[in-house]
C-alpha cells in the first residue's frame, strides 16, 4: 500500500502535477449543515445544481461504487505573463490558456491508466470540476491545504493558485493527514479588499456578489450595482488571491497549455470591444472562456468598459 501510494505520487509529479495527496473515502457529513445554510441564504445565486443531491455530493460512493481512496492533485496555474496593453479588459489567470478541464483530465487519465497497469483490479473515476463532489474538502482531507477566508485552499508551498483534480479509486492506499493549520491567522485582507464584499465570515462566498460568478456563471447581464467594481475584469476575478500574503511566493506555472498566446496578450481595449464572433471562437474556442456564449462575453466587455 505504502509503495503503491508513493509510486502514484511519483507518477503524478512526472505528469507535471505540483501536488498530490491521498484521502480515505468517507461521507463528508460535517459539511452538510454548512452547505445547507449557504444554499438557504441564496448564496449559490442561480447555480441551482449546487442545491440538488447534497447527500450525493458528500458521499464518494455515489460516484464510484466501492470507492476507498481519493487521490487529489494540484496543478499550479499562476502566471506572470500578464496582458500587455494597459487598460485592456482583464481575464482571470486560470483562463489564460487551454481549458483546464481538458488539460487536467488528460493528465489524470494517464495517471489512472498507469495505476491500472500496476493494479489490474483498479477501478477509478476522474473528476475536474465536473462531478458532484466537494473537491476543496477532499484537497484538505488529502493534506494539500486548508481553506483561506476567501474559501480557496491554500498550500504552504504553492499558495492558492492551483487547480484541484481527483481520482476516486476502489483501492486502499496510505492516507495523508488532513490539513488542520489555518493559514490566515489574524489576516482579513481578502475580506477587506474584495471589491463587492462577497466574502462571508465563515469562509464561504456570496456568489450573488462575486465578480467571478457574475462574469462566468451568471447567464444574463451583470447587475448595474456591480459594474463600478469590475475594474476592467471581464472573466473571473483574482483579487482575493492577489492580495493574499500566502501567495507572495507564487511561482510561474510550468504547464505550457496555461500560457496566454501573444495574440491575446497584445490585444488592446478596442480590439476586445470589436471582437467578432469568428474571432471569439478562434481565440477562445479551446479556453474556458469558450464555454461562455459570445453575447454574454461581449456584454461583460461592455460592462467592464463602464
Ligand atoms: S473573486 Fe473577486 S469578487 Fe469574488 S470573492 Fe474574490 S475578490 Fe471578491
Ligand atoms: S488574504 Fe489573509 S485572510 Fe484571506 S485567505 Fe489570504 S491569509 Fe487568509
Amino acid at each position: 500500500m505504502k509503495l503503491l501510494t508513493e509510486d502514484i505520487k511519483k507518477k503524478a509529479e512526472e505528469l507535471g502535477f505540483d501536488l498530490c495527496g491521498v484521502a480515505k473515502a468517507r461521507v463528508l457529513s460535517e459539511y452538510e449543515p454548512v452547505i445547507k445554510e449557504w444554499i438557504s441564504k441564496g448564496f449559490h445565486d442561480k447555480m441551482e445544481y449546487l442545491a440538488r443531491d447534497i447527500p450525493k455530493r458528500l458521499n464518494p460512493e455515489a460516484l464510484l461504487s466501492g470507492a476507498k481512496s481519493i487521490v487529489v492533485t494540484g496543478l499550479n496555474y499562476y502566471s506572470e505573463n500578464r496582458q500587455k496593453v494597459p487598460g485592456s479588459p482583464i481575464v482571470s489567470r486560470y483562463a489564460y490558456g487551454i481549458d483546464y478541464h481538458d488539460v487536467i483530465s488528460s493528465k489524470l487519465k494517464k495517471l489512472l491508466e498507469w495505476i491500472k497497469t500496476v493494479e489490474t483490479e483498479a477501478e477509478g473515476r476522474i473528476t475536474v470540476d465536473s462531478a458532484p463532489i466537494l473537491e476543496k474538502a477532499w484537497a484538505r482531507e488529502a493534506g494539500l491545504g486548508y481553506p483561506g477566508r476567501n474559501s480557496i485552499i491554500i498550500n504552504k508551498t504553492v499558495g492558492s493558485f492551483f487547480f484541484i483534480g481527483t481520482i476516486l479509486l476502489n483501492l486502499e492506499l496510505e492516507y495523508d493527514i488532513p490539513a488542520e493549520e489555518d493559514p490566515c491567522g489574524n489576516c482579513r485582507k481578502c475580506i477587506e479588499e474584495c471589491p463587492t464584499h462577497a466574502i462571508n465570515d465563515n469562509r464561504t462566498i456570496d456568489a450573488r456578489r462575486c465578480i467571478s460568478n457574475l462574469t462566468i456563471e451568471g447567464r444574463g447581464a451583470i447587475p448595474s450595482e456591480f459594474i463600478p467594481y469590475l475594474e476592467h475584469r471581464i472573466y473571473g476575478c483574482d483579487k482575493c488571491q492577489e492580495v493574499c500574503p500566502r501567495n507572495r511566493n507564487a511561482r510561474q506555472n510550468k504547464t505550457p497549455e496555461f500560457y496566454m498566446s501573444d495574440e491575446i496578450a497584445g490585444m488592446g481595449p478596442a480590439e476586445w470591444r470589436n471582437l467578432s464572433r469568428e474571432q471569439f471562437l478562434k481565440l477562445f474556442g479551446k479556453s474556458p472562456i469558450g464555454r461562455l456564449k459570445y453575447e454574454k462575453f461581449m456584454g461583460n466587455i461592455e460592462a467592464a468598459a463602464g
